[in-house]
């Protein structure tokens, strides 16, 4: 039913467009502060805020979100070793230091996946007793959901974050046994690196500059390092299972030996980048990466944060993400674009566009710049649809 009254970018975000979010972290919230996913917050006023909340049910209701691709992060214990007074936390909430770092890293990730799926379960409407998000484990149990008309419940998607996940060499040995735990756990995607060197890969340089003033992680990554034997191993399991691979956080080398041993067999993402030519960090993808990444059939999600989207971080971010989409549709081809917010993963967000609510601004701006309906059903979820429905594994 069209309203007459809607404005057309609302009409467009809210009835056109599924929208997909690649990439975000409410899960940080529900594990380490316990807070309820569907508890109604104050919205942040401030992009960079550790304690904002920004992928609620009501902010995702707000924002239209169909699908969010809830991705699963184990803190790495290489934080605690770079920056001394992460330590203090222990003093301050010692239940969540014991769960995170009192036991190995495969039995954390359970742990914050059980945890993200029993406070998804608690988000009942009091009033029609329907479920506000579920989680969905398969295609076909996410095509179900999404053919449930306009009122679906948000679709839920595991992902994780960091091969760290797998278990270290010394205290979980067997990465393929784990990974293929995990698949049938439901998780779409694994990023193979994360902030520090594990068992699959070496990774980028993970932190703004502001965080280094505080004489915390300085730490070197060696940016011509790539993956180990190990991760092309689980890389072509991955491909074999139909577990999705995200080169995001990898050092240049290590994302362009996943580029050769993927090829065009599985769309490889990149859930949440920006693009080098416009901010030249060894984070951001190459013109020559997002056109791999297009054969391959996948996707590269635009992030929603400031220091990788500009060179000089102005916090008026929308314009870069702009930018940085048009750009991607130029080297890449619309049908390659998608968007990951990494919104709740303690990143700082443009003062513009601060949360899930604040998305139909993004819509609205696209439009003035030219875009067409057609290609913002696109950006927003068809691509990110498409590669989904192709790269992760047919399970019943
Ligand atoms: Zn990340």
């Amino acid at each position: 039913m069209v309203d007459p009254t809607l404005p057309e970018w609302k009409r467009v975000h809210e009835q056109v467009c599924t929208v997909v979010d690649l990439h975000a972290h409410p899960s940080l919230n529900v594990s380490l502060f316990n807070r309820a996913i569907s508890k109604r917050v104050y919205p942040s006023t401030r992009a960079f805020d550790p304690f904002s909340v920004r992928t609620n049910i009501h902010q995702l209701q707000q924002g239209s979100v169909d699908v969010l691709l809830s991705v699963i992060y184990p803190p790495e214990r290489g934080i605690v070793e770079e920056c001394k007074y992460i330590k203090l936390l222990k003093y301050f909430m010692l239940p969540t230091w014991n769960k995170i770092y009192g036991q190995p890293y495969f039995q954390v990730t359970n742990q914050l996946l059980d945890e993200i799926e029993k406070a998804v379960a608690q988000t009942v409407n009091p009033q029609t007793g329907k479920p506000q998000a579920k989680f969905v484990y398969s295609l076909i149990e996410l095509d179900e959901l999404l053919s449930q008309g306009p009122d679906h419940p948000i679709a839920m998607v595991h992902c994780i974050e960091g091969g760290h996940s797998l278990g270290v060499a010394e205290e979980h040995p067997d990465h393929i046994k784990n990974l293929e735990h995990f698949f049938q756990r439901g998780v779409a995607y694994m990023i193979l690196a994360h902030f520090f060197k594990n068992d699959l890969t070496h990774p980028c340089f993970p932190w703004p500059e502001n965080i280094q003033k505080f004489g915390c992680f300085r730490g070197e990554r060696d940016l011509t390092l790539g993956l180990t034997p190990k991760g092309e191993e689980v890389v072509e399991k991955m491909v074999e299972l139909g577990m999705l691979v995200d080169v995001s956080h990898c050092t240049p080398p290590a994302r362009k030996r996943v580029y050769e041993i993927v090829g065009k067999r599985a769309p490889i993402l990149a859930s949440h980048v920006g693009a080098y030519e416009i901010n030249p960090d060894p984070y951001n993808l190459q013109d020559w990466e997002l056109r791999r990444i297009a054969e391959s059939g996948g996707v590269a999600g635009v992030i929603f944060m400031n220091y990788w989207l500009m060179p000089h971080a102005t916090g008026r971010g929308i314009n870069f993400i702009t930018r940085t989409i048009q750009h991607f549709k130029d080297v890449a081809g619309i049908e390659h674009v998608g968007i990951g917010t990494d919104f709740d993963g303690f990143t700082d967000p443009p003062d513009d566009l601060r949360d899930a609510s604040q998305l139909p601004f993004l819509t609205q701006r696209l439009l003035v710049e030219g875009f067409s309906e057609e290609e913002l059903i696109k950006i927003w979820g068809g691509n990110a649809l498409r590669a989904i429905r192709q790269g992760w594994g047919k399970r019943t």
